[in-house]
């Protein structure tokens, strides 16, 4: 997966690599789905929901810019498995997803991979996790029409948030947001992606 998934599309950063080579995603996926735990593409996690394709998952950690020892704030837990290659990298993770069942199955499945450093809530994480802002990296795994201003307004100065914006139904452009003042975010689009809609008071 990491040499012809990863390495062959352009994936680079060493940090990355090792944390995608290290989690098992096989802990992640539901037990029907085992078998296609390392193929190229998403699985279905219930309840409409998908663990993202491997690929996906290091591009916008790559982009996240980590140079390991930070506080990240990841929105769309899903199965747990990016917060958990979060968490290889970052010092503490926190990470929301609104649907109770994922974020109970996400949690039991990080505590059996001894994840020690993730923090998972049930909760709209349009608005983030304002107790333990501001983060240094912000990522959604779920796609909006904008950026959350929540979101924007708990990224540390020089932080950067990575998320898919665009139409709920096609692709989406994979924005990152550098925020460079108290008030200056810098903007830059990086990919076409396709991902499920970020759902809340500041997303669909
Ligand atoms: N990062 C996940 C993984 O590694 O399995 C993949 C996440 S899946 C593509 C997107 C997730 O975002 C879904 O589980 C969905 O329920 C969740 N989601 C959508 N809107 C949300 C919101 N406002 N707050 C928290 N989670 C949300």
């Amino acid at each position: 997966m990491v040499r012809y998934q990863l390495e062959d599309r352009g994936v680079t950063d060493p940090k990355v690599l090792a944390a995608m080579g290290k989690v098992r995603r096989e802990a992640f996926v539901p037990a029907a789905e085992r078998d296609f735990a390392y193929s190229d593409g998403p699985l279905p996690i219930g309840h409409g929901q998908t663990i993202s394709q491997p690929f996906i998952v290091a591009l916008m950690t790559e982009a996240l810019q980590l140079n390991g020892g930070e506080r990240v704030l990841e929105i769309g837990t899903g199965s747990g498995y990016a917060a958990a290659v979060l968490a290889e990298i970052a010092a503490d993770v926190f990470t929301i997803e609104r649907i109770a069942e994922l974020a109970e199955s996400a949690r039991l499945a990080l505590e059996e991979q001894g994840c020690a450093n993730i923090h998972v809530k049930c909760d709209d994480g349009t608005l983030g996790w304002k107790e333990h802002a501001p983060y240094d990296a912000i990522v959604a795994t779920a796609s909006g029409p904008s950026v959350p201003k929540s979101l924007k307004d708990q990224l540390k100065i020089g932080g950067r948030l990575v998320m898919p914006v665009g139409s709920q139904f096609g692709g989406q452009q994979l924005m990152r947001v550098t925020r460079v003042s108290e008030t200056d975010y810098q903007h830059e689009e990086l990919d076409w992606v396709r991902f499920v809609p970020l759902i809340g008071e500041q997303g669909w």
